[in-house]
């Protein structure tokens, strides 16, 4: 295969040329490309007898195990569309999941089997689970089923028949994924994800490093070339730490990865000191996914004691990056290059993306976009009005990353998705040079007193005192400013700084309407959701009204 590949099938099939190398590897399971393949093809082959055909939705609902990918591919190179549910959604939540989707067939781990178990009679449409790794006899239900029994142990993949992809025509717009939003502002939506647009969010992410290569015009590539390929080039040995059912873990790692040759080390789930040994033992090169973790990393490096010197990138987004962690990525991390992007489950993860000195030298911004991308900022107000550079407005995306609507969700679809542009809540501007920074989210900003607060430059103010390693404002009601500021921060180890020293180090840099007028500190990191946003509507409980009881 020479041709960038225009469907997930052929991105699958452009992968055999990797053969003994390395894909998978999680706790003792280390798996080939080859033996992926061979893993995939075979399960394809199953759903297909199973009676499933192209269009059907089959559930993907597990933690981060080798058999995951698996499942995906499997399901959308025989013309299915894959629905990863996030893992740490409820048994009612699942259910919403797998009956707004109509899965026919779901793949899950045995805890979430459980969760589900209780929910089967609400899915009529549902008629087989394949059970990853049960640990004893399955529930005596004619429905479910042990994928292990179609598969064998990870080990044993290789050993499968090498069998060719199943014979299923696969168009660029044909539907490939259903990918849930986080619904930090509602309920989730299924965003239906094209081939076309996985395919897209790949290349554009490629994109930067192929240029500079290209551009260096020698044989030895230049350091910010080199550093972008380690990225999204075959020498990557990526650790990823997010959760594969969020579009960041799915597009941006896990399909990158694939595609490149990447090696990739599943954590189960986020945890520093695991991650901090797995760097070192797997010689990782490309890590992120969220800041919190970029954070975090810093915070070891600083401390000392771990060697992270093999990590030549570092990359994040899907929440607020703040300037100074790109500053202290710079101090603690010579070798390694911070990546930033800006994007949401509706273009299918990064969008704007910025990596190297691009970066580096624009630390307020999440990224600019690539050619093939358009990003206008507009009037929040009509929707319509196109503001001139350097104005604050609502960021409009349009471009072959951007989804065609949401499953089952036709008022929500003509709401966001407007004559090929998508409008997507997020308050930002672009700079001359079209840096996109974000300003926040349209739902976050607060008005006190008719002044707008963005809760993020408060967050970003925070973040530049020493002491600070997680911070988020979050407004409280006023009975007659309307709302005020008010911040919830986490100090790292050995952080002294009280509230009052806190507020006048705001002080000094912002004006003094924006300064929270209280300050709580939180014992740990602030709660987050499965896709790295603080929870905000939990952090606003915390708080009684001023004048209020
Ligand atoms: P829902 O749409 O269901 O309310 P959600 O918007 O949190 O949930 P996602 O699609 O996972 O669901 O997240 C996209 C949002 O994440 C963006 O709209 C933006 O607010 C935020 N985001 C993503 N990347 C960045 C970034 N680099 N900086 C700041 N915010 C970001
Ligand atoms: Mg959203």
């Amino acid at each position: 295969w020479r041709r960038i590949p225009r469907n997930l099938a052929e991105l699958f099939e452009g992968s055999r040329r990797f053969g003994p190398r390395e894909f998978l590897v999680y706790e003792d399971d280390r798996v080939t490309y080859e033996a992926f393949r061979r893993a995939s093809i075979h399960l394809a082959e199953r759903l297909i007898a199973d009676g499933a055909g192209k269009g059907d939705r089959v559930a993907l609902i597990m933690r981060n195990l080798p058999e995951w990918p698996v499942a995906f591919y499997g399901s959308v190179i025989m013309g299915a569309i894959n629905v990863p549910l996030n893992g740490w959604w409820t048994g009612p939540e699942l259910e919403f999941g797998l009956a707004d989707s109509g899965a026919r067939i779901a793949i899950v781990d045995e805890e979430r089997l459980a969760r589900i178990l209780p929910h089967l009679d609400a899915c009529p449409a549902l008629e087989r689970i394949y059970v990853a790794r049960p640990s004893g006899p399955l529930p005596d239900d004619p429905r479910i089923a042990s994928l292990d029994a179609v598969l064998g142990a990870p080990e044993r993949w290789g050993d499968l028949p090498d069998a060719p992809l199943p014979a299923v025509a696969i168009a660029p717009d044909d539907d490939a994924a259903i990918l849930y939003t986080s619904g930090t502002t509602g309920k989730p939506k299924g965003a239906i994800a094209s081939h076309r647009n996985i395919c897209c969010t790949v290349a554009a992410a490629a994109l930067p490093g192929m240029v500079n290569l290209l551009r260096c015009g020698q044989p030895v590539p230049s350091d910010e070339a080199a550093a972008a390929m380690a990225m999204t080039g075959p020498q990557r040995v990526n650790l990823l730490a997010v959760p594969l059912f969020h579009a960041t873990g799915l597009t941006g790692q896990l399909v990158l990865g694939l595609n490149a040759g990447a090696r990739v080390v599943l954590m189960r789930r986020w945890d520093v000191d695991q991650a901090v040994a797995l760097i070192e033992a797997e010689q990782v090169t490309a890590t992120g996914g969220v800041p919190t973790i970029a954070w975090q990393l810093v915070e070891r490096a600083e401390r000392g004691g771990a060697d992270l010197s093999s990590l030549t990138g570092l990359t994040f987004g899907g929440a607020p990056a703040s300037p100074e962690l790109v500053r202290r990525i710079a101090a603690n991390f010579p070798r390694a290059v911070p990546g930033s992007g800006w994007g949401m489950t509706e273009t299918c993860a990064a969008f704007a993306m910025a990596v190297g000195r691009d970066y580096s030298g624009h630390p307020e911004s999440a990224g600019y976009c690539s050619p093939v991308c358009d990003l206008q900022i507009r009037d929040p107000e009509d929707g319509t009005t196109v503001l001139p550079v350097g104005a604050t407005g609502e960021i409009w995306a349009r471009g072959p990353q951007v989804v065609r609507g949401y499953w089952n969700r036709p008022e929500a679809t003509a709401e966001t998705f407007v004559d090929g542009w998508l409008r997507t809540g997020d308050i930002g501007r672009l700079d001359a040079e079209g840096y996109l920074a974000i300003v926040d989210r349209a739902k976050d900003m607060l008005i006190r007193g008719g002044e707008n607060i963005y809760c993020l430059e408060v967050e970003h103010a925070l973040h530049e005192h020493p002491d600070v390693l997680d911070a988020a404002v979050v407004g409280r009601p006023h009975p007659t400013l309307g709302e005020e500021p008010v911040a919830v921060v986490h100090l790292r180890p050995g952080g002294r700084v009280s509230a009052a020293e806190l507020r006048e180090a705001v002080g000094h840099r912002l004006a003094a309407f924006k300064v929270p007028v209280e300050i709580r500190f939180w014992p740990e990191l602030l709660p987050r959701n499965a896709n790295g946003k603080v929870l905000k509507a939990e952090l606003r409980k915390l708080f009684v009204p001023a004048g209020g009881a």
